[in-house]
């Protein structure tokens, strides 16, 4: 017999995540993780109502003050205009990934996932469902959970390469002084920092977090973009800048292969416009968890690629549709029409933020976009034939 029912690679949110609910559906779980908690991890740290909500159904937590900083404001820029502020727009959290992770990891283990933190993967056997550890016996699995990020070993191992280099997104990421915030500082967002991405500023008590992202073989520069933004912002002296691949709307379209099931970044959820991904690595996460229960019930390892690729399918389908809303925002061509719109219409900002609150999705939002872009594109061309 197998040690365990899964072995779930990377204990980030969507190995967490595939833990918890893999413990409270009754499977044994080893959990494995290259990094001792607390660990590094570059990451913006905004959490939205949508992966709030996540939080709540899989672990049962609260916004909590010794974890987040909720902020109700936002700013918004495009190069040096300003397209106005946003005040008690629905809240969003901001936390340190390395106090998150480490309180979700906890979490897990409490549940009783057994611990193989501190371990790196050195081969996997896909047909003896077996993986070897740097160090210590090899674990047998029933079924195998990839959550080991952006840069997948297991992906790679699959599939030959973890992403591919047109559609991958990149970021860099650097802690300045904090601004001593209080709750009416406002969160800000530069688009255009980057080309096809954009630029953030997100206040907390420890640090201010200030990176950009974009498509990475549109930002040969990125660097430069960076140092661009950092004397925009007239920050003083900074931590080491760092950068990490992020996935940016190219979602692997079966997340998996025979008894692998892929979840988070390393199945390529992230969100192309704005870049969230905690909330996705935690749902799929969990979603990978219950297929494989299901897939185990039924005597049959060979039903859970199937039925997780099926669970995910509105996941990738949201991404699919921030695509086709992307050109409309990043695009050189038409950002003049978007900002214009995005400027005047606090409607559509706040649409945005109900966007980022799971309060609404993207087809209600490209609809409620596009609707407004002709309007805005005939006043934009008239007031410049009549030289205003
Ligand atoms: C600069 C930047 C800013 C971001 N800001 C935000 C934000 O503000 N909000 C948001 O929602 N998303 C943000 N994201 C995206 C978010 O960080 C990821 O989507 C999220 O961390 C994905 O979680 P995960 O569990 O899939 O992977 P990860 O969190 O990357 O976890 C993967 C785990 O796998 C482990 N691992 C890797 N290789 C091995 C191996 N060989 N052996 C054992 N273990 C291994 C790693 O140690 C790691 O702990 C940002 C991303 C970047 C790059």
């Amino acid at each position: 017999m197998p040690d365990f029912d899964l072995v779930i690679l990377g204990a980030g949110p969507a190995g967490t995540a595939a833990a918890m609910q893999a413990r409270t559906l009754g499977l044994s779980v080893a959990l494995v993780d290259k990094a001792l908690f607390p660990r590094q991890k570059l990451c913006g740290g905004l959490v939205t109502g949508r992966c709030a909500a996540h939080l709540a159904d899989i672990f049962g937590m609260q916004i909590t003050t010794d974890l987040f900083e909720t902020r109700r404001n936002f700013e918004f820029y495009l190069k040096d205009q300003s397209l106005g502020n946003l005040q008690d727009v629905p809240p969003l959290h901001l936390t340190i990934r390395w106090d998150f992770d480490h309180h979700l990891l906890k979490q897990a283990l409490a549940a009783g996932a057994a611990d193989f933190t501190g371990h790196r993967i050195e081969a996997f056997d896909f047909k003896e469902n077996t993986i070897d550890l740097a160090k210590g016996e090899p674990l047998t699995y029933r079924l195998l959970i990839a959550a080991d990020g952006v840069q997948s070993p297991t992906a790679k191992a699959l599939f030959g390469k973890p992403f591919s280099q047109d559609t991958i997104g990149f970021a860099l990421e650097v802690e300045g002084p904090s601004q001593a915030p209080t709750e009416a500082t406002p969160i800000r967002i530069d688009f255009a920092a980057a080309d096809w991405g954009y630029g953030w500023s997100f206040p907390k008590k420890s640090s201010t977090t200030i990176g950009l992202g974009g498509l990475h073989a549109q930002n040969p520069d990125m660097k430069l973009h960076l140092a661009t933004y950092l004397d925009k912002l007239g920050t003083g002296k900074t931590a080491k800048v760092k950068g990490h691949f992020l996935p940016f709307g190219a979602p692997r379209p079966i997340p998996g292969k025979g008894n692998v099931l892929l979840a988070g970044d390393a199945a390529g959820l992230v969100d192309p416009i704005t870049g969230e991904g905690i909330g996705y690595a935690i749902h799929s996460g969990a979603l990978a968890a219950e297929a494989a229960k299901i897939a185990l019930d039924q005597g049959g390892t060979h039903r859970a690629l199937p039925l997780y690729t099926s669970a995910t399918k509105p996941i990738r389908r949201s991404i699919a549709q921030a695509r086709l809303l992307r050109p409309l925002i990043f695009s050189a061509r038409l950002q003049p029409f978007f900002a214009r719109t995005f400027a005047t219409s606090t409607t559509l900002k706040r649409d945005y933020m109900h966007l980022l609150s799971g309060e609404m999705e993207y087809p209600a939002l490209l609809r409620r976009t596009v609707l407004r872009l002709p309007r805005a594109a005939l006043r934009y061309l008239s007031a410049a034939a009549s030289g205003n």
